[in-house]
């Protein structure tokens, strides 16, 4: 199988360079600096990738790459940060950029084979420094009014590096650019689809396990159930499911999937009751990285009993990239932990953890869904944190809180339907704020809850803009919402896209 390899020095967005050789028809896989040489290496190795990131070369500490990188006798590609990189070890000088360039520039292409098909157009540009000259043996091919060094290349070694983002859609030509690299530089023949990852990835599982039995923890969203479909098609009955219900579910949301799990897929599913567990436990946490913490260590204890009780071996989970991302692994900064990985356990008692999505991003999971022939409302279910609720009632959890978010949730979801934009909204859901108010229902004063409907835009999670619900159907919603939940006398709207906040409130 072809692949090619980036090397992540870390930039929050690197792993969007991956989907976009994906999407080209190429694996791709990001690997940290310090990766084994061997690793690397690897079958079908047919280009390497430096990406960007937040260090400055010239400065001790910085995070670098082996030299045996650039004669392994495939294609370098570097962009920004690894361009610096590159360039510095080729012998050029790196440094402060003069005038540092953020945002969408103009960029002039030399005819290359790298821009093939590019005129000069409008890239994506995010740098404080710069390389100041063009390192012996490499030729110029780009440069933007305050960037004289855009681009290099030494074409007979294989070498070429870009100052500007070619992964992110503000680039114009993005998409040209990744096969101009991948078809007319790497030389690959393509072909990469999901469908055929499916046939891989259920091969490795097969390898792995050999005769062990595997738990799986079904969220009831799609990335656990993609996950356990997937193994299931792998081992069969050698896996069993596990639904917590830990009450912290929407309102029919445990009757609804355990239907399609044994009904559609054929999943053998224990269902556990878990609610008073969790919610003792919880009771009069207020702070959101705690309530992560404990639903997730709670999530593999309850795990672990059942497992214990089937014999499991290994621990599935629905893992997918932008949790691996999010939690701070490969480099980026911790933004919040995900109850499947930050919170996990030191003293796990499985032999091992099978993560098979821990790859893919979410628009991709739901694709290997649909190719296993899954049924169309679970893959196009809504994503729902493993914490549930809990982190969406903000300060501590009642039953009351809880009973009233899941009434406001419930006709939110059923108004968002009768809309029909159930899959032009990427996540829609209602907070239980904590914020009381006044107000006046029929002549009395009221003093109750405000309640928050979130809904957001998004094709991987990685970046969301708040959905742009009509007034018509945001009134209804709100007057539904006042009606027919005791309690809460006032609805708000957030308006706020992801960065500079994130999807859930906690
Ligand atoms: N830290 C480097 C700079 O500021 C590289 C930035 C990047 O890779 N986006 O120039």
């Amino acid at each position: 199988m072809e692949r090619i390899v980036i090397i992540n020095f870390g930039a929050q967005y690197n792993q969007l360079i991956a989907r976009r050789i994906r999407e080209a028809g190429v694996y791709s896989e990001l690997l940290p600096p310090d990766a084994p040489i061997e690793r690397v290496k690897g079958e079908g190795l047919s280009g390497i990738i430096l990406s960007g990131g937040p260090d400055s070369c010239y400065l001790p500490g910085s995070r670098t790459c082996s030299d045996e990188l650039f004669s392994l006798g495939v294609p370098v590609l570097g962009i920004c940060y690894g361009m610096q990189l590159m360039c510095q070890k080729f012998g050029a000088k790196v440094g402060p950029a003069p005038v540092r360039e953020y945002g969408k520039t103009f960029v002039r292409f030399k005819p290359n084979v790298l821009f093939k098909d590019m005129p000069d157009s409008i890239c994506w540009m995010s740098h404080n420094d710069a390389v100041s000259e063009v390192p012996a043996g490499f030729e110029l091919i780009a440069e933007t009014d305050d960037c004289p060094v855009g681009a290099v290349c030494c074409g007979e070694k294989g070498l070429y590096a870009v100052q500007f983002h070619p992964e992110v859609r503000h680039t114009e030509y993005c998409a040209q650019f990744f096969h101009n690299f991948v078809y007319e530089i790497c030389r690959c023949k393509g072909g990469w689809s999901i469908e055929n990852l499916a046939g891989e990835l259920i091969e490795e599982i097969r390898k792995k396990v050999g005769s062990s039995k595997v738990v799986a923890g079904l969220s009831g969203g799609v990335d656990s159930s993609v996950a356990a479909t997937l193994v299931h098609r792998a081992i069969g009955d050698q896996l069993t499911c596990i639904f917590v219900d830990h009450g912290l579910l929407r309102l029919g949301e445990a009757e609804e999937v355990m239907d399609y799990y044994r009904n559609e897929i054929g999943l053998n599913v224990i269902e556990v009751d878990a609610k008073e567990r969790f919610l003792s436990k919880l009771a009069g946490v207020v702070e959101p990285e705690r309530k992560r913490k404990i639903i997730g260590e709670e999530f593999i204890r309850v795990f672990e009993d059942e497992a214990k009780k089937v014999g499991a071996d290994y621990l599935l989970q629905g893992t997918i990239y932008p949790d691996v991302i999010e939690s701070g692994t490969g480099g980026a900064q911790v933004i919040k932990s995900h109850h499947n990985v930050g919170g996990l356990p030191e003293d796990i008692a499985f032999k091992g953890l099978i993560e098979p999505l821990r790859i893919l991003f979410k628009d991709e999971v739901r694709l290997l869904g649909e190719s296993l022939g899954m049924p169309a409302p679970l893959v196009w279910r809504q994503p729902f944190p493993g914490p549930g609720l809990a982190i969406r009632v903000m300060g501590d959890i009642t039953e009351e809180k809880l009973d009233i978010l899941r009434k406001s949730d419930f006709i939110l979801r059923d108004e968002i339907k009768k809309a029909g934009l159930e899959r032009a909204i990427w996540q829609y859901f209602t907070v239980f704020t904590g914020v009381r108010s006044v107000g006046v229902m029929g002549d009395c004063r009221t003093y109750d809850t405000a309640i928050a409907v979130r809904a957001v835009t998004s094709t991987d999670a990685m970046t969301v803009e708040f959905a742009e619900i009509p007034y018509d159907i945001l009134r209804r919603i709100s007057n539904r919402i006042i009606a027919e939940t005791p309690g809460v006398n006032r609805v708000v709207f957030d308006i706020t896209d992801k960065p500079p906040g994130t999807i859930e409130w906690e």
